[in-house]
């Protein structure tokens, strides 16, 4: 629907589409949510019309910036900032600084990012799925996804996820996780407690949920 280039952290000029002031409003309560440092990560801003139930995803352009699209048209505010926290963590840590596109795929003991590459050691995904994935559960996940029986693993292991959604892969889950975070959803189990106490040893992603409760819609962040 449309396209914009983000320019240092700011909407910059129309690449495709139709200018609409309901695209810059939606840019404009992203800007609220997402701190500067992760603003300036992001190359473009896509406009999408949803076809199914995603309401947003991100994608690496060529020279190693980050594409985020946001669906048009979620009229409920807390969902919205939902699916913007939730993209934000694939932003930031899908960013070129996080993951080496030089390793291939066998040679990346982690959950290797389809299009990106395997987490750099120290980077965000990288202690993420250190601490709550290697192993015997990443094995099983990789054997219930190539058997297309998901939902199972998540019946089976459901304490360990935030949602259902957070167990179709380790960047879904932390990303969940990140969402239910920032917008101080109770928590479920002492798995998911132990989860954001992670999300809490990064002064990235605390300077980013500061930001957001300090400058998001009030509707969505009640005091
Ligand atoms: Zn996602």
């Amino acid at each position: 629907m449309a396209r914009y280039a983000v320019e240092g952290g700011a909407l910059g000029r129309l690449l495709e589409g139709q200018d609409r002031s309901a695209y810059r409003e939606l840019w404009s309560e992203y800007a609220s949510i997402a701190p500067p440092a992760t603003r300036r990560l992001l190359v473009e801003f896509d406009l999408f019309e949803p076809l199914d139930d995603t309401t947003g995803y991100v994608s690496r352009a060529a020279g190693g910036g980050v594409v985020l699209a946001i669906g048009v048209g979620d009229t409920n505010p807390i969902d919205r900032v939902d699916t913007m926290v939730h993209e934000s963590m694939h932003v930031i840590s899908l960013a070129a600084s996080q993951i080496d596109q030089g390793v291939p795929e066998v040679r990346c003991p982690l959950y290797f990012e389809r299009d990106y590459g395997c987490p750099r050691a120290g980077s965000i995904l990288d202690g993420w799925e250190r601490r709550f994935w290697l192993g015997p559960l990443l094995e099983e996940w990789r054997k219930r996804t190539r058997e297309g029986q998901i939902d199972r693993f998540y019946r089976e292991h459901q304490t360990l996820f935030v949602r259902e959604y957070a167990a179709t892969s380790p960047d879904e889950d932390i990303a969940e996780t990140f969402a239910a975070w920032v917008l101080d959803r109770p928590r479920l189990s002492s798995a998911v407690r132990a989860k954001e106490g992670y999300l809490q040893t990064r002064p990235e992603l605390i300077e980013f949920k500061a930001y957001s409760r300090s400058h998001g819609p009030s509707e969505v962040f009640k005091a």
